[in-house]
């Protein structure tokens, strides 16, 4: 891959919560560019990324950051994206290149698809990265977040090979891994990998919180249930957008979901120890297979 020189670009983040803080931090402190700037909607966050140093400058006036920007990373809840696409459009520099971190991509590329014009899309690297925590907002904000984690871009049809190239010599720059991946097969894995198991930890904590009897479950709470408590603590705001953005992918995994269910159900109904026995014992043999992968690559997952 040829490297581009970056020293005499400016980066702006757009959206300094976990996502877009960290990613504004790492590329600040490894001198990835030569200048990063943040603009946020919420000034809290603005005033927080310069007490933490995560930026350069923090910018309140979106167009003058545009304006400035030769690579943008926007980082807000999916849904903003389209609003967000319409508000810079008219001010991007010819050759900016945007890309995103949105955690379904059909969407946001139809998004951009309506909002940019034809040479602006050819710009355009949708980005997905597989990092992040249950806390949210500038002060959850990390440097470290994306060392050694895998980054998915999803370039389209159109997006020019030197704009995934710049944006892949970012990511890289601060200890992140490229996959390139088609953008329906990103929404349909991701809707099985991540969207589904935390659609069930806010499910069955849902479930049993509000069964009152059941308020000892949460005061012995151990194990495994703590580990779906954890999932569940995720924002509710950037799960509903991703819901909302990934409907098809995700009913399809749910329904398979459901059908499973229902299978055990059986099982445990006409005590068909040997169905059970089975279930566990793939998953078992799974979660082991999966395990050996994550160290011999020595990545870490979401
Ligand atoms: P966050 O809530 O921590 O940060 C979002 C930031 O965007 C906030 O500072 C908020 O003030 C700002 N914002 C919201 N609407 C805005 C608007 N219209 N204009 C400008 N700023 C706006 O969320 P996050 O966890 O950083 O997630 C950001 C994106 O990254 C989402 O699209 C999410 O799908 C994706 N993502 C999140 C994770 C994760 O684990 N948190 C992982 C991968 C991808």
């Amino acid at each position: 891959m040829t490297l581009t020189n970056l020293n005499d670009k400016t980066l702006l983040v757009v959206g300094l919560g976990l996502i877009g803080g960290s990613f504004a931090m790492a590329c600040k402190n490894h001198g990835s560019v030569g200048r990063v700037i943040g603009y946020d909607r919420d000034a809290e966050s603005l005033k927080g990324a310069m007490a933490r140093k995560l930026v350069d400058h923090a910018e309140s006036d979106l167009m003058a950051a545009v304006q400035a920007a030769d690579i943008i990373f926007i980082a807000v809840p999916i849904l903003a994206t389209r609003s967000i696409l319409t508000l810079m459009q008219p001010h991007l520099k010819p050759g900016t290149v945007l890309t995103d971190a949105g955690s379904a991509k059909g969407m946001v590329v139809s998004d951009a698809r309506a909002v940019l014009t034809v040479a602006q899309c050819a710009r355009f690297v949708p980005g997905h990265p597989i990092a992040g925590a249950e806390r949210s907002g500038v002060m959850a904000a990390k440097a470290d977040l994306y060392v050694n984690h895998r980054i998915i871009l999803t370039p389209m049809a159109e997006t020019e090979q030197d704009a995934v190239a710049m944006v892949t010599q970012l990511w890289e720059s601060i200890g992140s891994h490229i996959d390139i991946m088609a953008i329906d097969h990103h929404d349909d894995v991701l809707a099985a990998t991540s969207h589904l198991p935390h659609l069930l930890a806010f499910n069955l904590v849902d479930t049993l919180a509000k069964n009152t009897e059941n308020s000892e479950i949460f005061h012995y709470a151990a194990g495994g249930f703590r580990d779906f408590t954890r999932i569940a603590a995720s924002d509710p705001t950037m799960w509903h957008d991703i819901f909302m953005a990934n409907r098809k992918s995700v009913l399809l995994v749910m329904d398979q979901y459901l059908a499973e269910l229902h299978q055990l159900r059986n099982a445990v109904a006409h005590a068909d120890g040997d169905y059970m026995k089975s279930v566990f014992g793939n998953a078992k043999e799974a979660r082991d297979h999966f395990s050996q992968i994550l160290s011999d690559r020595q990545l870490k997952d979401e």
